[in-house]
């Protein structure tokens, strides 16, 4: 059975104070009302990274996560955060490749497969997000571009590297704005990606990879997209920051 996973991504969101509340209820939450054996991931600012890691201890269902690393190891690369440094705080995770670092921080795939190549060396699981844009979709070219973010990304390790990899489906036009993809739009790429995956490495491989949904998902339209048979879990945003509706959307695999 594939590992399912639902990971908030709190984005640049919540002051340290505000931080440690929230990751406290969530934990809370978890302990009495995740049944199954799905994990959960938070990947929080790097500020509440150690805080909230000790508040996850003794709870193996709630994992931390980055949003974001530096290849570089160590060095004079001022404001930049190593693998190393994220994995002394007690994360597990790492979030690489997310639309919005690509968009706004001119993160290409270069730059993105060296990220989790570093990731991966250090004991981080990259959560690798690909997704077209909304032109790439209306001119029929999403297929097209995923290959490319996968091929130039993340389809350089061996298969032992890739086989720790979690991948995230996330369609740039669905995310924040409200309108998710249809649990068949959804359907129709994570099932394509994961031939890609088959393609590349073998088909035990392809079968055994965690593929996330994000982009506007919430607890009502959960159930659905979780159903699809190529859907294993999401990477949820403007939801993950209230506890109620995260963990509603993890007992989707209760
Ligand atoms: P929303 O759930 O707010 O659309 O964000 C999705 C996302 O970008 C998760 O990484």
């Amino acid at each position: 059975m594939r590992k399912k996973i639902v990971a908030g991504n709190w984005k640049m969101n919540l002051d340290h104070q505000q931080g440690v509340s929230l990751f406290s209820e969530i934990v809370n939450m978890a302990k009495d009302e995740v049944m199954g054996s799905q994990q959960v991931v938070v990947c929080s600012p790097f500020i509440h990274l150690h805080s909230i890691a000790q508040l996850a201890k003794g709870t193996p269902q709630v994992a931390i996560g980055a949003q974001n690393i530096y290849f570089q190891e160590s060095g004079a690369y001022t404001g930049e955060i190593s693998a190393t440094q994220v994995k002394s705080t007690g994360a597990a995770y790492v979030i690489l490749g997310h639309s919005e670092r690509r968009a706004y921080f001119h993160e290409d795939d270069e730059l993105l497969s060296k990220k989790v190549d570093a990731a991966l060396k250090h004991g981080l699981i990259p959560i690798f997000c690909i997704g077209e844009t909304q032109e790439e979709r209306e001119s029929g070219r999403y297929f097209e571009v995923i290959r490319q973010q996968l091929d130039k990304g993340i389809f350089h390790l061996s298969n032992d590297a890739f086989s720790q990899v979690v991948l995230a489906y996330e369609p740039v036009w669905a995310i924040g704005t409200g309108l998710t993809a249809s649990p068949e739009q959804a359907q129709e790429v994570h099932a394509f990606i994961r031939n890609e995956v088959a393609a590349k490495y073998t088909q035990e491989i392809a079968d055994s990879a965690t593929i996330l949904y994000g982009g506007s998902c919430n607890p009502k339209n959960a159930p659905d997209l979780f159903a699809q048979p190529d859907i294993d879990g999401g990477l949820i945003g403007g939801a993950s920051l209230k506890s109620r509706d995260f963990i509603d959307i993890v007992k989707v695999f209760n």
